[in-house]
């Protein structure tokens, strides 16, 4: 047998790797909860492990702990997330590890629910389990951005998609595009799709595209053990005069399309939208005139749970989002095209005029995908956002804080 040793002081990192890996495997079907993934260790073996499958089954702890039994006795769990002790359907995940008798538990981030941030923990230490947190803890942030931003700073994450040719171009000037990425690029947003809460567009995509904003299962090619929700995300159109067609395509797709639009706008052209099969929510307007997009992320965050958006629009949109600091990251597929001066941009910003003003980024990965690039990006940090956070959790880690 093992010495107990081999456990506790060569390769925790490799174990809460293993755990941030089934965890992964939940990224399409958690929604809203967070994916997170459980293993638990015994004299150098893996005795069980587990993940969160779906919203509304058991948590990973408990499918792991069900796969140990008895030999969970005496076992170390490495959680990506730390155990709830609050009273779900399968009960307090803390004290079931309590019951169990495993007596130590790696957490890699503490709950970002600062409601309940630590009782888990402390129910642990309280029963005398040994607790230690922060193990690989960027990488357990990064596997949940919209579920930490929610309950920290109560919005979504929002990931701006965008398809551009070489010379940042993404349509015609008067509006006409087509697909410009290939097939490969294509299958990565239906993934972008498919793991996010909602679509998040403007409804000037909806006139000039008609564009559905569905998952399409048989364009996804999942990994062997991934599922797919039964839902399609909550398609939301950014529309302060109700401009959206009544014939729109995406008001005959499956699942729900909400309006986005200004409070006692056209009571009547409502009607007709709700009749067609739009549920209309009124915003407050912001400076400009139109829909508060603050208030509408918090509004999706409070009322629908929504952990990640994708914003997947037009330049108005898009330069309003980024103007306002709403986008946390962004996907741009460069394809190998070139559509001239005349063309659409990526973002509108108006008032841009000088150098000073310029909008720096901060490139986080490149790389080829099929024929076309994926550049991966972030506005350059502001508070709040996801890098921040992972930023200030890894300064309470270093202070003690959390320990
Ligand atoms: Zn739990």
């Amino acid at each position: 047998m093992a010495e107990p040793f081999i456990e506790e002081h060569t390769f925790p990192e490799a174990w809460m790797a293993r755990a941030l890996t089934l965890a992964r495997r939940g990224r399409y079907t958690t929604d809203p909860n967070p994916r997170v993934g459980c293993v638990l260790v015994k004299e150098g073996r893996v005795v069980g492990e587990g993940w969160h499958e779906r919203v509304g089954e058991p948590h990973a702890e408990i499918h792991a702990l069900r796969v140990a039994g008895d030999a969970a006795r005496g076992a170390t769990a490495y959680v990506t997330l730390e155990p709830c002790a609050h009273q779900g359907r399968t009960g307090p995940c803390a004290l079931a590890l309590v019951e169990a008798g495993v007596t130590r538990v790696v957490v890699a981030m503490q709950d970002p629910n600062p409601q309940v941030a630590g009782r888990g923990i402390a129910l642990l230490r309280d029963a005398g389990v040994e607790v230690s947190v922060g193990l690989l803890e960027e990488e357990a942030l990064a596997l949940n951005p919209g579920f930490v931003m929610r309950m920290s700073h109560g919005r979504p994450f929002v990931r701006l998609k965008m398809a551009m040719s070489l010379d940042g171009r993404t349509a015609m000037r008067s509006g006409e595009s087509q697909w410009i990425t290939g097939p490969q690029a294509r299958r990565e947003v239906q993934r972008l799709r498919a793991r996010s809460s909602a679509i998040l567009t403007g409804v000037e995509s909806i006139i000039f595209d008609n564009a559905r904003l569905t998952v399409r299962p048989e364009q996804l090619e999942l990994p062997e053990g991934e599922a797919l929700a039964a839902r399609q995300p909550l398609r939301v159109v950014v529309d302060s005069r109700l401009r959206l067609p009544l014939a729109a395509a995406c008001l005959r797709e499956p699942g729900r399309t909400l309006v986005a639009t200004l409070e006692d706008h056209e009571p009547e052209r409502r009607e007709r939208l709700e009749e067609a099969g739009a549920e209309v929510v009124a915003m407050p307007a912001g400076a400009d005139g139109r829909v508060d997009l603050d208030a509408l992320l918090q509004h999706l965050a409070e009322m629908e749970q929504a952990n990640e958006v994708l914003l997947e629009t037009g330049a108005t949109l898009a330069g309003a989002m980024l103007e306002a600091g709403l986008i946390d990251e962004m996907q741009l597929f460069v394809a190998p095209t070139l559509l001239g001066g005349e063309a659409r941009p990526l973002f509108e910003l108006p008032g841009l005029s000088l150098m000073a003003q310029q909008k720096g980024l901060e490139v986080h990965d490149i790389r080829a995908v099929g024929q076309d690039w994926r550049i991966t990006a972030r506005p350059r940090r502001r508070t709040g956002s996801a890098v921040t956070l992972g930023e200030e959790r890894r300064g309470q880690v270093a202070e003690g804080v959390l320990r």
